[in-house]
Formats: C-alpha cells, structure tokens, sequence
C-alpha cells in the first residue's frame, strides 16, 4: 500500500485540498444526484486508485471511460501544468495554439475531408447539443435517434435520448425528435422515405451504445444509414462521445476500415481530455462545419487552452505507445477469457463489446451486487444496466492487471449469486 502523496506547500494553503472526513459531509453539501457514493478516493497512479482509507483498488471504470491514461500520467500532467503556468484560459475572442493544433489534429484522425471544421466545447451532451443545433440549421424539423441511445442529461441532448425514466421528469422537452428500434434498418429506411424523410434533418447513433449496456449496431447498420441520409439530405451524427479516441480498438468505432469516419457530423468528448473536460463537435466536409456560423453558438470554456494540452498530451500518447492497436488486441484476448471463467453461480451470460469497451452479461438482474462484489475484492466496474456491468478501464491497463480481474471474477460472481440468496 502506497500512502498519498504529501501535498505541496502550496496546496496546504489551499482550504479544503487535503480530504477528510468526506464521506459524512457530501450529502449535506452536494445535490443527490448520483445517491450515495460508493468510496472516497484520495489519489490515483496509472490503472490504480486509492480511497481515503489507503485501501488499493484497480481501477476498471476509468472515471466512465475518461480517463484513457490512467490517473496521474506524466506526459498529461506535465502537458496541463505546463499550459497552466502559461496561460491558462482566455475568451473565444482569441485564439491559441493548443486550441488550433487540437482541432487540426482531431480532423487528421478523423480522415476529414476538406472544409470540415471543429467547434470545441467541454462535454459530451455539450457536443450532442451543438449537433442538435445543427440540426435544425438545415431547416428540416425531424431528429431521427435510436432507441436504448443515450446522448446526455441537457434538455436537447436529453430530447435525443430515448430512456422515458431521465426525459419524463423534464417535458416538454425541444420537439420532432423521433426514437427508432435500435439496430432496424427497415425501420431506418422506412423512416428516410417519402415525404416523412424529406422533413429529417439528421438521424444521430452511437456506433456502441454504451450506456444502454454495451450494444455495438449490427454490422453494416452505419453504412447503411450513411446512404440512406445521404440519399434523403439528411445529416448522419455519430456520437463517439463514448467510443471515440481509441476506446474501442480503433480511433473511432464508427471508422470504416480505412479508418476515415465516414458521418456528416462527429461529436467527441469522454475520453479526450484524459479527465480534463474536453468535447467536440467536427462537422465532415463543406456544408455541416457551415451550419453555425458567426453569433450562432459558443461556449466560454470551449477550446481553453489548458484543456487542448490535455487532449493533444492524450492523442500523443495514444499514438507513441501505440494503445489503440493495444486496446483491440488486449480488449479481444480478455473479452475471451473473461467469457471462459468458471462460473458455477451461472450468472454470466456473456461478455461483448469492442476493444476495451466491454460489459459482462448477466443471465439475473444483479448487476448492481456484482459490482459491490467487486468493489470489495478491490475491483472498480460499473453496474451500466441491471443485467450488464460495464469495463472501461483505461487503455494504460497492463496485461497482468487485467488477468487479475479476471482470476478473481469467480470469487466476485459467487459472492454476488450469495447477496442474491441472502
Ligand atoms: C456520456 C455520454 C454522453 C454525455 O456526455 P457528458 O460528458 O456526460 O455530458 C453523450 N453521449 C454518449 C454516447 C455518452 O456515452
């Protein structure tokens, strides 16, 4: 057990900086929107993070799939203070050069042809929102998504997202978005038709839907809603919110082998910033980028500095240590052994998904105690549905880290089959 790190002189100053008793003061002071936590954590280095007990845990979440570099990478951290320490944010009424080289380096990975354009923000459902906009920028009044789609919590992005228990509090929420069976392409082509497709202004996917429990689209669904929109006007979003930047194997999960993502528009953020808040909005080629022109969106924080040297810091080191390929060959060979431990409780009903976006799922709806289960063998993992439990651990996750989880699996099964019984 390593103990944390002693905070620097200037942090001492800092009211608030050290921790203590955390645990019994949150619920007083933050809004109960994410009930109770489940630890405090102090500290973290690489895949592992360490709670406010010195208690070692590996780390298989990743802050939901964010933290593609593990915790306190150097290159990152190096990259983040250095920018801090010379400037640190400015207004949108000027530019910087991590803001431009960040954009141009997301339009090189995205195979973007010419004209495509970036517009940088600081979330996902901010990315989702400003692809929403553009969306009726085209004058059209239909939105097309999916359903189990998730695309985040503000009121559009929420419009898009089809889950009844997170929008039915909020209606009225903004209006024309309609919910597809998910993975349908006749539903899909039906709905690009006609009259009805003439008034669609975009259809947006997740190439994986990962809040819905780690459900990749059927194989050949985005080249086909790729000729259909193109053959009904209508903008193709892919929301790699998610998936992007390598999580699941490749740059982008909805690339086409040649790693060129073939959309009009690409909305980004999650694992971009490596735990800054970073998001995207690439609008493909000529006409998307042009929807919001000057005055018709912004955002304060969007492109500040200090965040676009966290995600050059997280695009560079995906590339020289080579993780992305890393991520497709580790996330197939644990997918596999994961799915062959020895399960006597039966619960595990599978493990799918791509790269190191994956879910095992369970044949009872216990998701939830297989992941206290975990928590307590010191594992990290996120019950994503009542029968899936998601792993998104970061793509720094070593071999041995990785069979550590699965070796102890049994164990955590058959001490969440007994909380079942109990
Ligand atoms: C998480 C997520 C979002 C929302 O991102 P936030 O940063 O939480 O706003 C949108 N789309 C997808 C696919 C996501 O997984």
């Amino acid at each position: 057990m390593t103990p944390p790190a002693a905070p620097g002189p200037a942090v001492a100053e800092v009211p608030g900086l050290g921790g203590g008793d955390v645990a019994e003061r949150y619920g007083r002071a933050l809004m109960g929107t994410y009930g109770v936590p489940q630890r405090v954590l102090v500290r973290g280095e690489g895949a592992w993070v360490w709670d406010a007990q010195g208690r070692r845990y590996l780390d298989l979440l990743a802050g939901i799939a964010v933290n593609a570099l593990g915790h306190a990478h150097p290159v990152l951290t190096a990259a983040v203070t250095a920018q801090l320490a010379t400037l640190g944010h400015v207004s949108n009424f000027f530019a910087t050069g991590p803001q431009v080289a960040l954009a141009e380096r997301l339009l090189e990975l995205l195979g973007a042809p010419d004209g495509s354009r970036v517009f940088l923000c600081s979330s996902g459902t901010e990315a989702n929102e400003g692809a929403f906009k553009m969306a009726r920028r085209t004058g059209r009044p239909t939105v097309l998504a999916l359903e189990g789609g998730f695309h985040g919590r503000t009121m559009g992005a929420l419009a898009m997202t089809a889950k009844q228990a997170i929008r039915e509090p909020f209606e009225p929420l903004p209006g024309g978005v309609v919910h597809l069976p998910f993975g349908d392409a006749d539903a899909l082509a039906a709905a690009l038709a006609g009259d009805a497709g003439a008034a669609v202004a975009a259809l947006v996917v997740e190439p994986v839907q990962g809040e819905a429990g780690v459900r990749p689209l059927p194989p050949g669904y985005l080249a086909t809603a790729r000729e259909l929109t193109a053959a009904a006007g209508a903008l193709l979003v892919v929301d790699e919110v998610q998936t992007g930047v390598g999580r699941t194997g490749r740059w982008f999960a909805g690339a086409r082998p040649d790693g060129r993502v073939d959309a009009d528009v690409v909305t980004l953020a999650k694992g971009l910033g490596g735990g800054l808040p970073v998001g995207a909005v690439v609008g493909l080629g000529e006409g998307p980028g042009a929807l919001l022109g000057a005055g018709q969106h912004g955002t304060t924080f969007g492109g500040n500095p200090v965040c676009a040297a966290a995600a050059l810091a997280v695009l560079h080191v995906l590339e020289r240590d080579g993780l992305v390929g890393r991520a497709a060959s580790m996330g197939a060979r644990w997918r596999a052994d994961l799915a062959g431990v020895d399960d006597p409780t039966g619960l595990l009903a599978g493990v799918r998904g791509e790269g190191l976006l994956l879910a095992l799922g369970l044949a009872r709806p216990e998701a939830p105690a297989v992941a206290r289960a975990a928590l307590e063998a010191g594992f990290v993992v996120n019950a994503v549905a009542p029968d899936a439990v998601r792993l998104a651990p970061p793509l720094v996750l070593t071999d041995e880290q990785a069979d550590s989880f699965t070796a102890a699996l049994p164990g955590v099964l058959a001490a969440a089959a007994r909380e079942g019984t109990s």
